[in-house]
């Protein structure tokens, strides 16, 4: 029988499902399920049992399906430690310090394997880009969605730092006293490169507001307004890769998310931006190119981690 594990992927709104084996989809599964609401509703003590329960429903209605799952990977927004315990998600204040990672396991009875959400896309980027290349070892992910993600993936793994906070690029500061972050600080690259920074900057710039794909639709027919708006997005994200490169001294660069399908918007200037603010003797050394595009990275990503480190 082949060995198949299942990738959870808990995102602000949707929850996504998927069972692979080596390198297939065998099975998937989709709810609408506003996390943030439902914990937000629920009192600090129903708000872990509420989530375990979510999960746990889509991981038995697969199970029917694929009998054969080996372990789960689970990829969650928020600080997790090296035990699988969810130190602290920003925007779930219910959730504190909640061994999530034991908590799935002793209700799903097989080993669970729990990951930051963006460490998880950016391994399943990883992987994907692994099966062309086999020697690649270091690759830096920036998620744009709904705020902006990064992951740096370290000798084939993602790195988590002390706790579970490193690579929170979306609140690295690109403008002193900017825009006000959910963070608690001002001027984060979450406010400028992520959906809303975008729709922020088309307001700021028109005066009218509009959702990123008809921003993009606008910038894509000429717009000058829409083209500002993701020059600015790709302004800030250029400067904030830069940096990241004289830190990790990376030489692959992958743009994922929701707002990576806009990259014919703004990629070019991207790549400019990345180039302006590098070490100028490196400049050309970097590999910057946008992910596979489809929304796949973080239920691929969790899977792919909960075969690599749960059955070494
Ligand atoms: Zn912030």
């Amino acid at each position: 029988m082949t060995k198949a594990f299942l990738g959870i992927d808990v995102g602000g709104t949707n929850l996504r499902f998927g069972v692979f084996d080596e390198d297939r989809l065998l099975a998937s599964y989709q709810i609408e399920w506003n996390l943030h609401q439902r914990c937000a509703e629920a009192s600090s003590e129903q708000a872990p049992q509420l989530v375990v329960e979510a999960l746990a429903s889509g991981y038995h209605r697969l199970r029917e399906q694929c009998p054969e799952i080996q372990g789960v990977g689970v990829a969650f927004p928020g600080f997790i430690n090296g035990q699988g315990v969810l130190l602290q998600s920003p925007n779930l204040p219910q959730l504190l310090h909640f061994p999530l990672e034991q908590a799935l396991q002793e209700t799903l009875q097989v080993p669970v394997l729990l990951e930051n959400d963006a460490n998880a896309a950016a391994f399943g980027t990883y992987i994907s880009e692994k099966a062309h290349d086999p020697h690649l070892q270091d690759l830096i992910y920036a998620g744009l969605g709904t705020g902006v993600g990064g992951g740096w993936i370290h000798q084939g793994r993602p790195w988590r730092g002390e706790n579970g906070a490193a690579m929170e690029i979306g609140h690295l500061i690109v403008v002193p006293g900017g825009r006000r972050c959910g963070c608690g600080n001002q001027g984060c690259l979450e406010q400028y490169a992520s959906a809303q920074g975008l729709v922020s900057s088309y307001l700021e710039i028109s005066g009218m507001a509009a959702d990123p794909k008809i921003i993009a639709q606008l910038a894509r027919d000429g717009n000058p307004q829409a083209q500002q708006a993701f020059g600015i997005l790709a302004e800030h994200l250029g400067q904030a890769l830069a940096h990241l490169t004289k830190v990790l001294d990376c030489r692959e660069i992958r743009v994922g998310g929701g707002l990576s399908q806009a990259w014919d918007c703004f990629g070019d200037t991207l790549q400019q931006k990345l180039q302006k603010y590098m070490i100028p003797a490196l400049s050309d050394t970097v590999q910057l190119m946008p992910g596979n595009g489809d929304d796949q990275a973080g239920i691929w990503g969790a899977a792919s981690l909960a075969r690599a480190l749960l059955f070494p």
